[in-house]
């Protein structure tokens, strides 16, 4: 659009015009698409896509209405689409008339189109999609009589005989028979079957799967789930210990896609349909988490006519299937001796000797030295590549702070913040020295000390910051002292800011603004914004080993958690793993770093690139300690205390 054109434009046509050269840019940089100035048959459709509640048949006869369609293109979970039109006049047209024109969404919201013409349709891959090994998915396995029968056999409304336990819980409501799960443990109590065991008809049908062969084993425990639309359920492995190998659902009343999740991040959505049965054995049971995305939309293939299994991602032949109201009967055989699976990383049963929580200042130390120190330095180059935006709250600290400012950056870690404000002389230190080697790489002033004993004369500093850093001292004594010694650096009316991770994490909530606007794709196996929160770690982790750390299972538990139905942890001997992106059980534990392995080595994708899974020590805080720890010091004051996004941060001030 040339500038004369431009000048003829209305207010509001000037206005869409703006929108669209950002739509242009946003594109660009998040997504890797690159628009091209001149007309093609191709546009891509910034707001028109699957990721942004816009469906196939909602979309094609609004670009209909241009031209003769080709083709349009929708990948799953992505606000944008491409068309591509029979001839360049059709798009030329759909270009004209399109952009900035306001249609409403699946869920009757109005949405705005923005279009800009492409060479090819183009978006980042979601990574090559396998089937998991020993995930089966048997359609029409039982008729429409039967589902009728076995929807009507669940009694919600009331357990007259009171033998089946029964929870409504914010997400979903759920039934048991044959044992009570318990959701503390995540086990069943394997001495006490419930009475009345699985209901006559579920008894008849598991005869017959038996007999025709769907499955090995007889189930003894039912685990009844209603999911309304908008409900889900979070990824989990259920609990090695507790069941045998072989779990089977069966869906009724309305189909769903599950998603399934590998360890190193790969997820592969999988529809189940109505009246199917979905089969998990071996890898698929021990290895994947499963989950249920809570939404009210499904993206679908269109072309197949809703039949089970992968939904593939680049056959352009996407769209979106709203969801009813859907019942899984989830059996389950009980296990009586512990679990000898191939996958020991992910087993309850198969302990490995793990570190337990320190009892002396030296077992602290060494605790740290391996498991924070040793890790870090395993870990930097990777580490850094997760960590390149700034913080706001963080990057607003340092742009405040006068000209000329001396300050320091206690735990460093890249130095991204170091370069933030020109003005101030800043020097950063850290514990592992392949991080300050990637400081000096960066041109910045970093060397390497312990946060307990930092090389700087006293008070020669007007500023400090300490970044997820006292979160990984092993004791009360220790993450104190870390925090004097901080002060200690501090000249007289010198500020400190701290942040340290929050036992409280906002898993329920939607992610901020700011973490949305940085997110990479849903696929993609790492965030690219910082990772001082723990909402942003790779997904699809479950690297919970060990006996005592919760083996997590079914993760109704975080419900109960969050009802107050349970008290704090009573402190264990051995620190428990924490799986990630859930909530945390306990305020010292052991956080999984996931390291990406050489892919190039691996060229089969994301499944043989899995790298080692490294632990970190952390000690979580609960609102108001690291206040009151703060309080609590020699010679200073609080300025400020507050949280953001999954962090317990403060402002000190030097007396
Ligand atoms: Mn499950
Ligand atoms: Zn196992």
């Amino acid at each position: 659009m040339d500038c004369e054109h431009q000048s003829k434009l209305s207010k509001a046509e000037k206005k869409a015009w703006r929108k669209q050269v950002k739509a242009r840019h946003t594109l660009l940089r998040h997504e890797g698409i690159e628009a091209v100035s001149y007309a093609t048959q191709s546009l891509v459709i910034a707001n028109g896509g699957l990721g942004n509640s816009v469906g196939r048949s909602r979309l094609l006869p609004v670009l209909e209405a241009c031209g003769v369609v080709d083709a349009l293109l929708m990948p799953p979970n992505k606000p944008y689409s491409f068309v591509r039109y029979r001839t360049t006049d059709e798009s030329k047209k759909a270009y004209a008339n399109l952009n900035g024109k306001e249609i409403e969404d699946d869920l009757g919201q109005k949405i705005v189109l923005y279009l800009n013409f492409v060479e090819k349709a183009q978006w980042k891959q979601l990574g090559l999609q396998t089937f998991p090994s020993g995930l089966t998915v048997i359609e029409n396995i039982v008729s429409p009589d039967v589902e009728q029968f076995l929807l009507e056999s669940i009694n919600w409304t009331e357990d007259a005989d009171n033998q089946n336990f029964q929870k409504s819980l914010k997400h979903r409501r759920v039934k048991h028979f044959g044992y009570e799960f318990h959701y503390e443990n995540n086990n069943v109590d394997k001495d006490k079957p419930l009475p009345g065991g699985l209901p006559d008809i579920c008894d008849d049908i598991l005869d017959s799967w038996l007999k025709e062969g769907f499955i090995n084993y007889k189930p003894d425990q039912l685990t009844v789930n209603q999911y309304e639309p908008g409900h889900g359920i979070p990824a989990h492995v259920d609990t090695h210990s507790a069941f045998e190998d072989e779990i089977i659902s069966l869906s009724l009343g309305s189909e769903i896609v599950m998603d399934f999740k590998h360890p190193d991040g790969a997820t592969v959505p999988v529809l189940l349909p109505r009246r199917s049965l979905l089969v998990m054995r071996g890898e698929a049971r021990y290895l994947w988490a499963h989950g249920i995305t809570p939404r009210k939309f499904d993206t679908v293939q269109a072309s197949q006519g809703h039949k089970g299994g992968i939904i593939i991602s680049d056959t352009g032949d996407l769209t979106l299937h709203k969801r009813g109201v859907r019942v899984s009967f989830t059996f389950r055989k009980v296990r009586k001796t512990p679990c000898n699976c191939s996958y020991h990383l992910a087993c309850d049963s198969q302990t490995e000797p793990g570190p337990t929580f320190p009892e002396s200042e030296g077992a602290a130390s060494q605790l740290e030295q391996d498991y924070v120190h040793r890790v870090y330095e395993e870990i930097a180059r990777h580490f850094s590549s997760t960590r390149h935006s700034p913080w706001p709250h963080i990057a607003e600290f340092l742009r405040t702070l006068p000209a000329g400012s001396i300050v320091a950056d206690i735990g460093c870690g890249n130095g991204k913040y170091l370069g933030i404000n020109k003005e101030l002389f800043m020097v950063g230190c850290d514990r592992s020295s392949s991080l300050v080697d990637i400081c000096r790489e960066r041109q910045f002033q970093a060397f390497v000390c312990d946060a307990l004993a930092i090389p700087i004369r006293s008070g020669s500093c007007d500023a400090c910051i300490s970044i997820a850093v006292i979160h990984h001292l092993a004791t009360t004594e220790r993450r104190v002292a870390a925090l004097q010694e901080l002060l200690r650096l501090l000249r007289p009316g010198g500020k400190a800011l701290i942040y340290v991770w929050a036992m409280e994490q906002e898993y329920n909530q939607k992610k901020s603004k700011y973490l949305r606007e940085h997110r990479t794709s849903p696929g993609a196996k790492e965030e690219t914004s910082e990772c001082v929160s723990v909402q942003e770690l790779p997904v699809g982790q479950m690297a919970n080993v060990g006996e005592g750390r919760s083996a997590h299972s079914d993760p109704l538990d975080n419900d109960l958690r969050q009802d107050g139905g349970l008290a704090r942890d009573i402190p264990h001997p051995k620190l428990p793993v924490h799986t990630n992106r859930t909530s945390f059980h306990s305020q010292d534990l052991l956080v999984p770093w996931h390291l990406k392995g050489n892919s190039a080595k691996n060229p089969a994708g994301p499944l043989g690139s899995a790298g080692p899974v490294l632990h970190r020590f952390y000690h979580v805080f609960r609102e108001g300690e690291l206040e009151n720890v703060c309080r609590a010091l020699h010679g200073a004051t609080v300025l400020r205390s507050y949280y953001d996004q999954g962090n317990w941060c403060v402002i000190l001030e030097k007396i």
